[in-house]
């Protein structure tokens, strides 16, 4: 039998943090719009970067543009859709330009969306979402959809979350996001930390597993890269604010 994951060590000094946002640092919400970010969630995360030399990244699904309004005031450095665009601690952005096909696979999936009521399609611009958590009936049929219309274009590929499908170009991962972090200052020469919660981070944990350092699931356990565990987004919340050395007030 597997032993229970056990919870993540104190933190050391030296270690650069990569934190999910959804399932992570806030609950997931029925859309992706409809999230609640508790009011000392800046505070807390400027708090962290403060405390750990400025080496705090956020790496998530959403966008550049849409990981900093949530959190803004604090401007932290963040990659943002499955680690195809990054911001770096210097302020630089590093976006590619549109791979094609992503029109065509658009024009598909809003056909599918269409005729499907309660999936939600979201366009980031580079990459798409279609959202199905007001429809689960439809997965089967979400996800068939999705297959179909990537498959016309292998430039790009489908990444499944919790209730969501992501098609995203390939070649880009979480993983790859906290390597290239990891190559520039303040991160490099420090123990990198991955907490996430969701499948698409699964490529952030195998990384820092590869370079020495911690990953850590937030949610039930499963099968799963990550070493160790928080049980949910509350008790993530309270683990980073004594790692900030802050209070936490709660949502
Ligand atoms: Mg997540």
């Amino acid at each position: 039998m597997r032993h229970p994951m056990p919870p993540p060590p104190s933190p050391a000094s030296d270690w650069a943090w990569f934190l999910d946002v959804d399932g992570t640092l806030i609950d997931i919400a029925p859309t992706p719009s409809a999230i609640h970010i508790p009011p000392a969630m800046p505070g807390l995360l400027s708090a962290l970067a403060f405390r750990f030399g400025g080496a705090v990244a956020l790496v998530s699904g959403r966008t550049l543009d849409n990981i900093r309004m949530l959190v803004a005031p604090f401007r932290p450095p963040a990659a943002g859709m499955h680690g195809l665009e990054r911001v770096t601690a210097g302020g630089v952005v590093i976006r590619p330009s549109e791979a094609s096909g992503l029109d065509d696979i658009r024009d598909r999936l809003r056909i599918f969306a269409t005729a499907h009521e309660g999936v939600i399609i979201e366009d980031k611009g580079l990459t798409l979402a279609l959202h199905y958590r007001l429809a689960p009936a439809c997965e089967d049929s979400a996800r068939r959809a999705v297959e179909d219309s990537v498959s016309r274009h292998p430039a790009f590929r489908m990444l499944a979350g919790k209730m969501v499908f992501e098609i995203a170009p390939a070649g880009c991962d979480k993983g790859t996001a906290v390597r290239a972090f990891m190559d520039e200052p303040p991160f490099a020469g420090r123990i990198p930390v991955f907490v996430g919660d969701d499948v698409t981070d699964e490529h952030g944990f195998a990384a820092v597993n590869d370079m020495g350092g911690v990953s850590i699931l937030v949610g039930e356990e499963r099968a799963t890269a990550a070493r160790f565990r928080l049980a949910d987004v509350g008790a993530c919340q309270a683990w980073l604010a004594e790692a900030a050395g802050t209070a936490w007030g709660g949502r």
